[in-house]
């Protein structure tokens, strides 16, 4: 077993331990809350495999084994410089949109007993948070591990979630919220605020 002391890889192991603690941490809290919608089926199966093939699996093996030195590449300093400066809000937001969505937080499509419409903190003006911060994540990720497969595959694998889920999801929480969540989407931009909006109060 190597491991790579690189030390842009040595900055993103840190981020990564700080990214996996906060999901572990989240996770612990919601366990045990009965689940009563759940629409979940083999495509969203596979989506969350394949996104964790990407985010978990290759660079872990990148960082451990050498069987991916056959797709390193070298980009200036400045590539995994702007990785680092990205590494820090995507994680402030990913730990933020996990605090404000607390106990109606599922790694996957999902609703929870007592499920509550979230739309205050970072939930104020945009509908996915915690998918704005994966994918900055995912950037961060791809410029400094210097490898096209462990750098990249992330970003690619959790576009195709967010591509794919984020219409179901919405559909999901219109079945379930109705008219609430109908003028929330009116209000709210998907990854970014929205333009429309006016800081109307939510709560
Ligand atoms: N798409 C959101 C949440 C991702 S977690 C984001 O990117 O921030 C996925 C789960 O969160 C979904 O299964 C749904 O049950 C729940 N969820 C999504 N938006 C929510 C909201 N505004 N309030 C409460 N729960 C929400």
């Amino acid at each position: 077993m190597k491991i790579s002391i690189q030390p842009w890889n040595i900055v993103f192991l840190v981020g990564f331990i700080i990214y996996c603690s906060i999901r572990g941490v989240f996770k612990q809290r919601t366990e045990g809350i009965e689940k009563i919608v759940r629409p979940s089926d083999a495509l969203e199966t596979t989506l969350l495999i394949l996104v964790g093939v990407g985010s978990l699996l290759l660079p872990v093996l990148y960082l451990v084994t050498p069987w991916l030195a056959f797709a390193d590449y070298h980009i200036p300093a400045f590539g995994p410089w702007c990785g680092t400066s990205l590494m820090v809000p995507a994680l402030w937001l990913f730990y933020r949109s996990h605090a404000d969505l607390g106990q109606n937080w599922s790694v996957t499509l999902e609703l929870r007993k007592g499920h509550q419409l979230v739309k205050r903190g970072v939930y104020r003006s945009i509908r996915h948070p915690m998918y704005a911060s994966i994918l900055l994540w995912d950037v961060a990720q791809g410029l400094l591990l210097q490898n096209w497969i462990a750098g990249w595959c992330a970003l690619v694998t959790f576009a195709l979630l967010y591509l794919l889920r984020t219409p179901r999801e919405e559909r999901m929480m219109c079945e379930y919220f109705g008219q609430e969540y109908r003028d929330y989407m009116r209000q709210t931009g998907r990854l970014f605020p929205s333009l429309g909006f006016r800081g109307r109060t939510l709560s």
